[in-house]
């Protein structure tokens, strides 16, 4: 598996293109336009957007992007990707904002949680600090499990680790993938690939674009860059 690993990859890569995960909203803020929604592409974050990224990672646990991206244009439009005014905004209110995202009175506590974390431990802090060392302080939040602290790691902060998320264990589970559990997962896959987060960054969101376009609940195998791989198909 380890070799199909970095195969995988590069046929994933051949077949859509680069990503250009994580999208965030241009510099110049988003008023709540068509135009002004989160873009891709962006692989030079400032600290505004790097926040978002952070909080983006909490809002999108257990939804899809699109709820997020509603929630995240929200936040933009009350001025709220900032983490004294996040603190000083009534649960209520964060709650209501976030509303498009799911789960809104517990994202909203998670994301307070967060930001009381981020006041001490800031996120050019944690950007200076080895990888899993980083890791251990954002697995201290309430609310913060390992999928969306890798995520912080890797798209906020642009620290190599590799994100294992639902669609990583499907697809790799229809290829025959023995490990499920996300330490062993994670671990084939960054003993497989370069370390690079650059790989890792474009891995993960090439696994969500065939997760959606082919490999879903009800597979669509028939023309899925994959099938010679497949056991599943
Ligand atoms: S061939 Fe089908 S089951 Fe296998 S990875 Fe592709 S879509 Fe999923």
């Amino acid at each position: 598996m380890k070799n199909k690993i970095s195969e995988i990859y590069s046929l994933l890569y051949g077949t859509y293109g680069a990503q250009g995960w994580w999208p965030v909203t241009p510099v110049g803020g988003c008023g709540g336009n068509v135009q002004d929604f989160p873009i891709y592409g962006i692989s030079l974050k400032n600290d505004k957007q790097k926040l978002e990224v952070a909080l983006g990672a909490i809002l999108t646990q257990n939804t899809s992007w699109k709820n997020v991206e509603k929630a995240v244009i929200e936040l933009n439009k009350h001025n709220l990707i900032d983490i004294n005014k996040i603190l000083r905004t009534k649960h209520e209110k964060l709650a209501n904002i976030i509303r498009s995202s799911g789960y809104y009175n517990q994202k909203a506590k998670k994301l307070k949680a967060l930001c009381t974390f981020l006041i001490f431990t800031p996120l050019s802090k944690l950007a200076k600090m080895d990888v899993w060392h980083a890791r251990k302080e954002l697995l201290k939040i309430n609310g913060v499990g390992k999928e969306t602290a890798d995520s912080i790691l890797l798209y906020a902060l642009n620290k190599p680790i590799f994100i294992i998320d639902a669609y990583t264990k499907r697809i790799f589970g229809k290829l025959g993938l023995k490990e499920s559990e996300y330490d062993d997962l994670q671990k084939l896959f960054m003993k497989s690939l370069t370390p690079d987060s650059k790989i890792f960054n474009e891995y993960h969101a090439l696994l969500v674009q065939l997760a959606k376009n082919h490999c879903k609940k009800k597979p669509v195998c028939p023309s899925c860059p994959l099938q010679n791989f497949c056991k599943n198909k």
